[in-house]
């Protein structure tokens, strides 16, 4: 028998999925200069409006195919909401916010944010913040996201506060943000970092991700 000497073609894995625009805000990403006023904050009352996104519409953008036994699902109220159940296995999908954590670094009256080296919102800057694992605690997050991104050690010294993140376009997130103190390492950028920085209240950058990211500071140095 002839042996067959061609090479095997393997797929190329299609490439991560980018957003152009944010299906949430339809604001065109990395693109974003917000109004700022005099404190060189933002002025916009469009913070204060990232609460009331309304995510309602995102239903029937999730899972089509059951995630316990791959029957299509289908519609029905339970629990006085809309949600997608399998007819088959009855598996009930609950489409619930992800958990996120991250710190809050004060240094001279100055915050630490992080350069965001990958999508969504590449090149913009943020605090550093992640989702939790599955088998972690927000605070065990909130250490594990700063080691990754900043390359140091730090100490919690309690909650800053929490944000609903309407606007990420991955899925509804929870950010639990706490005060945080360096302890050790090297302050360099890690793996989703491309740039660290201090930035004192008139050096903001403007694209800043995250509507709740921009609330995070504006709360910081209004309340300096
Ligand atoms: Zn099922």
């Amino acid at each position: 028998m002839k042996k067959d000497n061609k090479l095997i073609k393997i797929p190329r894995s299609k490439p991560r999925r980018t957003w152009t625009r944010n299906p949430v805000t339809k604001i065109k990403e990395s693109e974003k200069v917000y109004k700022r006023g005099k404190s060189g904050i933002w002025s916009t009352d469009e913070i204060d409006k990232a609460d009331e996104l309304d995510l309602t519409k995102g239903v029937e953008k999730t899972y089509r195919y059951c995630l316990r036994c791959g029957t299509e699902m289908v519609e029905k109220r339970v629990d006085h909401h809309r949600r997608k159940i399998c007819p088959l296995c009855k598996y009930v999908f609950y489409h619930n916010p992800v958990p996120a954590a991250g710190v809050v670094i004060k240094q001279d009256g100055k915050i630490l944010l992080v350069k965001r080296k990958y999508e969504p919102y590449k090149g913009d800057w943020c605090l550093p913040a992640g989702f939790t694992e599955y088998d972690e605690s927000p605070t065990h997050c909130a250490i594990r996201e700063t080691k990754e991104e900043l390359n140091v050690d730090v100490k919690l010294d309690g909650l800053y506060s929490v944000y609903s993140g309407k606007d990420d376009p991955r899925t509804h997130a929870i950010l639990i943000m706490y005060w945080a103190t360096i302890i050790g390492g090297e302050l360099k950028p890690g793996d989703d970092a491309e740039e660290i920085r201090f930035f004192a209240q008139d050096k903001i950058p403007p694209n800043i991700a995250f509507l709740a990211h921009r609330q995070i500071i504006k709360e910081f140095f209004g309340n300096q």
